[in-house]
């Protein structure tokens, strides 16, 4: 009746989550069961964030990686990693993948430059489960991204004409969906419908163009997939002149979705 409660040691448990592994801190026993990406970054997650290094320096003096990196700070047990073209191995070297759990890529200008036994092991790592993958704007023609849809991905056209864009939460229940509501960019580039990828698994986000002459135009926004065992997300806005990764309707967007796409435990 009075017998004092078992005290019920955390590693015993065949239940842990990786939240309750993250917070044994690292004792062996957690160790032993964290994946190799989490002990890699010290029992952190970690995402790098790319870009070719293309970005107008009047808009993004460090480029866009740099400004997609700083909405990612505020994530809670992520290290975030910036990454660059110009890096060794372009900034995707196998040391480095094996220990990523979410690659961001915005790329334009460069997409033919990436080596390709660097995009085999990207899409092989998102195939196996291993990372997830984003693609932002005009890296809906990268190089990884075409292989995980495996069809054309071009939009019909591409008209950056002063339009702007009214953002519309599709799916407010789904995780990349959390804590944003419907927002406005005053400037997009204009990417026409239809786009050539395999039908997504959720629409996110949609979009309602309102062109200078005052027409409106629907526009998918966000669109994700999971492409065998790993999660991919496309994000249309992002337009190198826009400014739009300093947003902080568009950096609550990519945090949802660095932990949406992110491989669970
Ligand atoms: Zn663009």
């Amino acid at each position: 009746m009075n017998t004092p409660p078992v005290a019920r040691h955390p590693s015993t448990s065949s239940c842990l989550s990786r939240r309750s592994l993250l917070r044994l801190g690292a004792t062996a026993g957690a160790a032993l069961l964290l994946p190799p990406a989490l002990l890699a970054a010290g029992g952190r997650r970690r995402v790098v964030v790319w870009s070719e290094g293309t970005a107008p320096k009047n808009v993004y003096p460090d480029d866009i990686n740099t400004a997609v990196a700083e909405g990612l700070k505020s994530l809670d047990g992520w290290e975030v990693i910036k990454a660059s073209l110009s890096d060794p191995d372009q900034g995707v070297s196998e040391e480095r993948l094996n220990g990523t759990d979410v690659l961001i890529w915005w790329g334009h200008q460069k997409h033919g430059d990436v080596k390709d036994e660097l995009v085999d092991r990207i899409v092989q790592r998102v195939k196996e489960g291993n990372m997830g993958f984003i693609a932002l704007h005009s890296s809906h023609f990268c190089k990884p991204f075409r292989r995980l849809m495996g069809t054309r991905c071009s939009w019909r056209e591409y008209v950056a004409d002063g339009t702007s864009v009214k953002i519309i939460v599709k799916a407010p229940d789904h995780p990349i969906a959390k804590g944003v509501k419907d927002f406005e960019l005053p400037k997009i580039e204009r990417y026409g419908e239809p786009f050539l990828v395999p039908e997504p698994e959720t629409v996110v986000l949609d979009g309602i163009y309102t062109k200078p002459n005052g027409q409106t135009e629907p526009g998918r926004m966000g669109l994700c997939w999971t492409v065998v065992r790993g999660r991919v997300f496309y994000f249309t806005p992002g337009h190198e002149t826009y400014g739009d990764f300093f947003r902080p309707e568009v950096r609550q967007v990519l945090r949802n979705a660095v932990e949406w796409t992110a491989p669970k435990a």
